[in-house]
């Protein structure tokens, strides 16, 4: 018998990312190859070897989709109040302060105004490094307010999610942001203006149960988690195991939840087709597909 029994097992890391050193390398959690982090920006984050997906900050997300990386933001001033001053292991106001300074950003998200392919658009990036992408009182009104520009100006609105849910230190408030962007989304409905949601790794909580659910066409990123509540959170209910690939992309194209998964790489191509076959601009005549091993071609396959 042993003197010694290792009680407790090491402490596993649920992304199993690696990124040491900071900055230089990346080692890929899907198929295990370093990866230079020079070659991952250049690929939209994407690896090369076995097309995993990796989270995209908002500002890589909107310098990806507007021509040029050229943007005009709008309502970047806006920041929470803390107005149930909130506190939980620290207080809401602190960890607002902190996270402001972090990531260089007042909110969540970023609401922005450009052209995609020559189209002119409303993009609302979604940034998780911000309390998780949650949304709270200004989430909700700068996408609503992101609406409300797109139609007075009567383009379209894309809305890229990347969010745990509604903001729990925002209580009830956050709750409301589901439906007041779901009636701003309803006004540019009724004004036959076409809306696009893409959801990407994680879209969970009450941004699924509002927006990210909504458009005209729901676009999805490859093995992205979506859904309501987290699958552990479902499982330690209902004391079931779940089946594989539960919530992940795939499993709700399946199901019908999601209308189509891209390939980043090929998003931004599938993003202004479909709004010219929305707006009813003429389509535009592509050069003919590389040779093999070329670069790909942004136009989508599916
Ligand atoms: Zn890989």
């Amino acid at each position: 018998m042993a003197w010694f029994k290792k009680t407790r097992k090491p402490i596993d890391n649920p992304d199993k990312v690696s990124r040491v050193p900071e900055g230089l390398w990346v080692k890929c959690p899907s198929c295990g190859r370093a990866l230079y982090n020079k070659d991952l920006v250049e690929s939209l984050q994407v690896c090369p070897h076995c097309a995993h997906h990796f989270r995209m900050s908002a500002t890589e997300r909107l310098s990806m989709l507007f021509d040029e990386a050229r943007w005009v933001e709008h309502d970047s001033g806006l920041q929470s109040l803390d107005p149930l001053s909130f506190t939980d292991t620290k207080a809401y106001r602190d960890r607002l302060a902190t996270t402001i300074k972090k990531t260089g950003q007042n909110d969540a998200v970023i609401v922005a105004s450009g052209t995609i392919e020559e189209i002119p658009v409303v993009v609302a990036a979604m940034e998780y490094a911000f309390i998780g992408g949650s949304m709270g009182v200004v989430v909700g009104e700068k996408i609503a307010r992101g609406a409300e520009r797109a139609l007075a100006n009567r383009s379209p609105l894309v809305i890229v999610s990347c969010s745990g849910g509604a903001r729990m230190m925002e209580g009830a408030l956050s709750l409301m942001q589901m439906a007041k962007i779901s009636a701003a989304l309803g006004r540019l409905d009724r004004a036959g203006l076409p809306y696009l949601s893409i959801l990407t790794d994680p879209t969970t909580g009450g941004v699924t149960a509002s927006f990210a659910m909504l458009g005209d066409l729901n676009i999805a990123e490859p093995k992205a988690l979506i859904g309501f509540a987290g699958p552990r959170v479902i499982e330690q209910t209902i004391r079931q195991k779940l089946p594989d690939g539960f919530q992940r992309s795939e499993f709700l194209l399946e199901k019908g939840f999601v209308d189509v998964i891209v390939d980043r790489r090929e998003l931004k191509g599938l993003i202004a087709n479909t709004l010219r076959v929305f707006t009813g601009r003429p389509a535009v005549v592509r050069p003919p597909a590389p040779a093999p091993g070329a670069p790909a071609d942004p136009t989508p396959s599916a």
